[in-house]
């Protein structure tokens, strides 16, 4: 590939889009996934919030420390995992993305299920679950459950799961999000490297 052409992992990148009106107006900047890009285990959430619309990085507000803390107890480091988003703008006032929205960002998502290839997707709520699903989910009562599903034209494994944001609504499903992040690190196969955090230092500190 020559110098001046992008690399595969840059077409990964929003960089300037102008799709969605609402969001445009709304967003500080675009979030673009993070992690590896040959990461086995993909989490895909709803959309921006506040702290991830300032800092650019997709769960860094108070889901994302549950996240972190249920990935931890799960012997992974968020370093092991790609997290990304099914719209990567901010919308207004923490509204739902609209069907419109999710449809206009579908490109950039499938584009990086795609170049990941993952062992498996999970998703973090009932919005990336029925998007991705492309059905209706109860997910609370799917939450754990695992279906292989079509996305850009081949076939994945994907993990529901609630949001980690309800388990700070309702105290009494952090046990069930804690045991589905488990199950993903088991299912990716990332979980036979749990006792070093995957990364072979992310428990050094313990010592
Ligand atoms: N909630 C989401 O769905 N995604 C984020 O990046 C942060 C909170």
């Amino acid at each position: 590939m020559s110098e001046d052409q992008p690399s595969l992992d840059e077409h990964l990148a929003v960089g300037t889009c102008e799709r969605c009106p609402a969001l445009v107006a709304s967003r500080t900047q675009i979030v673009e996934g993070v992690g590896p890009v040959d990461a086995d285990l993909l989490f895909v959430g709803e959309g921006p919030g506040a702290s991830e619309d300032e800092q650019g990085e997709p769960f860094v507000g108070r889901s994302g420390d549950v996240l972190d803390e249920a990935l931890r107890d799960a012997g992974l480091a968020r370093a092991d995992v790609r997290i990304t988003n099914c719209v990567r703008c901010r919308p207004p006032d923490n509204r739902d993305p609209t069907a419109e929205e999710l449809t206009n960002c579908r490109g950039y998502l499938e584009a990086e299920v795609d170049r990941l290839d993952p062992t498996l997707v999970v998703t973090l709520g009932k919005v990336p679950s029925e998007h991705l699903l492309d059905r209706s989910v109860a997910i609370t009562a799917e939450s754990g459950d695992v279906e292989d599903v079509r996305i850009a034209g081949a076939s994945r494994r994907v993990l529901l799961s609630v949001h980690p944001a309800a388990t700070l609504y309702d105290r009494s499903q952090r046990a069930g999000f804690f045991e589905t992040i488990a199950m993903a690190a088991e299912l990716s196969g990332l979980g036979e490297r749990s006792g070093d955090g995957g990364d072979g230092q992310s428990r050094l500190g313990e010592f």
